[in-house]
């Protein structure tokens, strides 16, 4: 019998997916006609749940299916802290005590090494370290990207896109974020009604406000509001401007960014600073950096210490090197290689991560860190080609795509003695130490950090060392 679409199965729970959904294989029936361990993707479930699941969407061997009824609840079950949790699948593990989503996570990276990179498993278990978990897994976020609409009623809604859609469901405090946000989007949008600001449309392309943006620097307490618009201006900006520098503690920046583009991209390229500074500051391990609106910064900062500090400790610097940190953004782990090295370059594509990068050096007191703008596969090869450069290290933290092969081949030919990788993403993580390994090196170390609870995302650092066994593909 094939599988149809609106059956239900009894099913448990076994594993779950890198989306974070439940993983079930069917028993083989009583009356013996459905396939054994034809599998199912169950979202909403969770491993050790049993459940009763109807099919969405059935494939040869495996479906979809919707969670109807939890039969059994997984002992590892916890009732999600946000009433969302569900609709917003934002937090997709938020069902999950925090201890299985660290397991989770660990065995996530594992099997994306074995399965993609081509390690052995048994080897991954002597190699890599206890996974890295928070000790708040909550409100850990310092930035949050809040894209405004309109409600039934006519008024402007902030909160998230439900599912796959682009529907906004009104949720002006995430439980991710800082409890300011939802402070800041009460005097946003109360005064954007006062003063007859639309939400932005996105099939009409009508409309004024799109997103609003907020950062808080978790040390320093600074906070930047910047509302990305769908024109120049917002009207009264200064009595806006106002009302959040004598509302909320901390206000150090409101900005405003314009997005005309009909497109999914959510910051526009033009920034204006309507009051108070244009970066905010915050402090990771005794360093202090300024972030601007356009660069990236780590959205976790406790775990983001641990992962800088774990980096540094994996290259093993005494002084003498010469350190490369690829993807550097605003350079912090740069400035953190730059204590222990003799010098350090870094290289960003983002030009004002660079300008912040610069600042951020000079801010420190450290002079043997120097960036580049440019994209890492352009600018490694023709600095190698051109100026011979070399590294003794080379510290890469990509975004989720990963390392661009000219990138990774140009690493091989400077052949440093060690690379750090830190990595958000495992499935490209794992493509990259392939190429790496078979160009001589060695995985020694690598554990997991989150720093992204609640969700199936998940962050990681490897060190290998140059063994010169290269391994045919
Ligand atoms: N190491 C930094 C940033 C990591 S995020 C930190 O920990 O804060 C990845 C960075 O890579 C982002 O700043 C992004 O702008 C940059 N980036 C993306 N593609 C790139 C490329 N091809 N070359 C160089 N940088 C790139």
């Amino acid at each position: 019998m094939n599988i149809q679409k609106n059956q239900i199965f009894k099913v448990k729970i076994t594993d779950m997916g890198a989306d974070g959904a439940g993983i079930g294989h069917l028993e083989p029936e009583r009356k013996g006609d459905v396939q054994a361990g034809y599998t199912l993707f169950v979202k909403d479930a969770v491993i050790g749940d049993l459940v009763r699941a109807r099919i969405v969407k059935a494939k040869k061997g495996y479906a979809f299916a919707r969670l109807e009824e939890i039969v059994t609840p997984s002992p590892d079950r916890v009732r999600p802290a946000c009433p969302y949790a569900r609709q917003c699948g934002g937090c997709q593990l938020q069902a999950l005590s925090y201890e299985k989503q660290l397991e989770f996570k660990d065995r996530k990276v594992k099997n994306n090494l074995i399965r993609i990179g081509g390690f052995d498993g048994d080897f991954l278990e002597q190699i890599m370290e206890k996974p890295v978990g928070m000790e708040h897994p909550f409100r850990y976020r310092n930035k949050a990207q809040i894209p405004i609409g309109t409600g039934k009623d006519g008024r402007l809604t902030a909160g998230f896109y439900a599912g796959r859609t682009h529907t906004i469901i009104e949720n002006r405090d995430c439980l991710l974020g800082v409890p300011e946000n939802k402070e800041i989007l009460d005097i946003l949008l109360d005064f954007c009604e006062e003063n007859g600001v639309s939400a932005y449309d996105e099939t009409s392309g009508r409309g004024l406000l799109r997103h609003v943006l907020i950062r808080k620097g978790f040390s320093t307490r600074q906070i930047m509001v910047c509302p990305v618009i769908n024109g120049k201006a917002l009207p009264k900006e200064e009595a806006l401007a106002d009302r959040l520098f004598a509302k909320i503690p901390g206000m150090t920046g409101f900005l405003i960014n314009s997005n005309t583009e009909m497109t999914n991209v959510i910051m526009g390229e033009r920034t204006r600073l309507v009051r108070g500074r244009d970066c905010i500051e915050d402090t990771i391990g005794g360093l202090t950096f300024s972030v601007s609106p356009h660069s990236f910064y780590q959205v976790n900062p406790a775990q983001t210490e641990k992962i800088y500090s774990q980096a540094l400790s994996w290259a093993q610097l005494t002084g003498r090197e010469t350190v490369w940190d690829l993807y550097c953004g605003i350079g912090t782990i740069s400035l953190f290689l730059a204590q222990r090295a003799k010098a350090v370059y870094g290289v960003e594509a983002v030009p004002q991560a660079i300008e912040d990068a610069r600042k951020n050096a000079q801010k420190n007191g450290i002079s043997n860190a120097h960036f580049y703008v440019g994209e890492a596969e352009e600018v490694l090869p023709r600095m190698f080609e051109q100026e011979g450069i070399s590294a003794d290290v080379i510290v890469v933290d990509p975004p989720r795509k990963g390392c661009m092969e000219a990138c990774l081949s140009t690493m091989l030919r400077m052949r440093p003695e060690r690379i750090v990788y830190v990595s958000c993403d495992s499935a490209t993580l794992a493509r990259d130490l392939k190429v790496l390994t078979e160009g001589g090196y060695e995985l020694v170390r690598g554990r997991v950090f989150d720093n992204f609870g609640q969700s199936v995302h998940v962050e990681c650092v490897i060190m290998m060392q140059y063994c010169g066994k290269e391994k045919k593909k």
